[in-house]
Formats: structure tokens, C-alpha cells, sequence
């Protein structure tokens, strides 16, 4: 019998990996992961060989699924990216690190970049006192997230008080004033993102 696989979590099972979409269900026993970690479909078990191609193509899908882009927005951070001075697969996981929308995430703000995205969005946050709507925008060093006073009040946000949050080391957190700081730009050593960035850099380099 078929069984319902939410969509985001059949994202998760063609990468093989979680990508935690879903906020804290996937970090409970009802993560699809948990007990169907193949494929979905009617052929998900029985796909073995990967060409050198495939396994490049599902990094860029993995990333990109990773940090909820659409195809011609990761391929326009991927130039950009290419521009920059310095490595090209580290300077693309930074500029996706440091959009707000991942930001907002990893400050504990929301349960997952979706729903962070979808937070911005609405326009609960302020970047160093003004209003940004925009989850692509790029925060730097010296940036002050915060969520927005009329919001502070909202039940979502109320009980981020109680909560007791772990940030990388590149941001701090003040949950009593919901706010966060950019204290440094991060490095590759501190997204612990699992992309193997040099098989996008190759896949864009044909
Ligand atoms: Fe679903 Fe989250 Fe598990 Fe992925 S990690 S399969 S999105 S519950």
C-alpha cells in the first residue's frame, strides 16, 4: 500500500540525508528518515550506480534544497560567488550562510530556514533598527538582528524566551531581548552545512 510522504520530506529521502525542513519533527522519531532512508517511488530502492555527473548534480540539489532556493537563485549566488576573490565553493556557502533568512534560523528564531523565510517574509524582523522583508538580504559583521517590538508579543516569539539556544560561533543570541549580533563573517570551518561545495563548483565549471 502507498504510503504519504510529506513533499519535504521526500526531498530529504532522494538526498539520502536530512535536511531538516520540517522544524522539530525532524528531530523526532516521525523524520521520515528514520524509517524509509531510500529514495522515494517505485524505483527508490533499486538506484545504485551514480555517474560522476549524478553525484554533482545531487550536491547542487542537496544544497540548494538545503537552503530553500530555487534553481535560478542559487545559480545567481553561484556567479556572484564566482566574483569574489578567494575559493568559489567556500564563498557560496558563506553567501548562503549569511542571508537573513538562514540567520534568523540559526539565531533559534524559527524551527527551520522555511519557516524563518516565511518570518522575514512577513516582516517581523529589523536589521540594526530597520524593517528588512527580504530573505536574501546579506548581513555583516557588526549587523544587529532583531525581531520587531510589535512582535515581541506574539506567542511564537514569547516562548523563545524560555528556550535555551546554541548558535555557531560566528553570531551571539540574546533571547531576553530577541536579538542577535553577526560577531564575525564565518569561514568554511564553521558551516556544518554537509555539502561537498567543490562537486557544485565542478558541475557549474563544465
Ligand atoms: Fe522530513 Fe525533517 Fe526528516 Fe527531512 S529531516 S525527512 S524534512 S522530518
Amino acid at each position: 500500500m502507498a504510503r504519504y510522504t510529506d513533499p519535504s520530506c521526500r526531498l530529504c529521502r532522494r538526498e539520502g540525508q536530512k535536511l531538516f525542513l520540517k522544524g522539530e519533527r525532524c528531530y523526532s522519531t516521525k523524520c521520515s528518515m528514520e524509517k524509509r532512508s531510500f529514495p522515494p517511488g517505485q524505483h527508490g530502492q533499486g538506484r545504485k550506480k551514480v555517474s560522476e555527473y549524478g553525484l554533482q548534480l545531487r550536491e547542487k540539489q542537496k544544497a540548494k534544497r538545503f537552503y530553500g532556493l530555487q534553481e535560478a537563485q542559487f545559480r545567481n549566488t553561484f556567479d556572484k560567488a564566482s566574483r569574489k576573490t578567494g575559493i568559489t565553493g567556500e564563498n557560496l556557502l558563506i553567501m548562503l550562510e549569511t542571508r537573513l533568512d538562514n540567520v534568523v534560523f540559526r539565531l533559534g528564531f524559527a524551527s527551520s530556514r522555511k519557516e524563518a523565510r516565511q518570518l522575514v517574509t512577513h516582516g517581523h524582523f529589523q536589521v540594526n533598527g530597520k524593517k528588512v522583508d527580504i530573505p536574501s538580504y546579506a548581513v555583516s559583521v557588526g549587523d544587529v538582528i532583531k525581531i520587531k517590538e510589535k512582535s515581541t508579543n506574539s506567542p511564537k516569539f514569547k516562548e523563545i524566551k524560555e528556550m535555551s539556544i546554541t548558535v555557531p560561533a560566528w553570531v551571539s543570541v540574546d533571547v531576553e531581548k530577541l536579538e542577535g549580533k553577526i560577531v564575525a563573517m564565518p569561514v568554511r570551518d564553521d558551516i556544518d552545512t554537509p555539502i561537498a561545495e567543490h562537486l557544485i563548483v565542478e558541475l557549474y565549471s563544465k
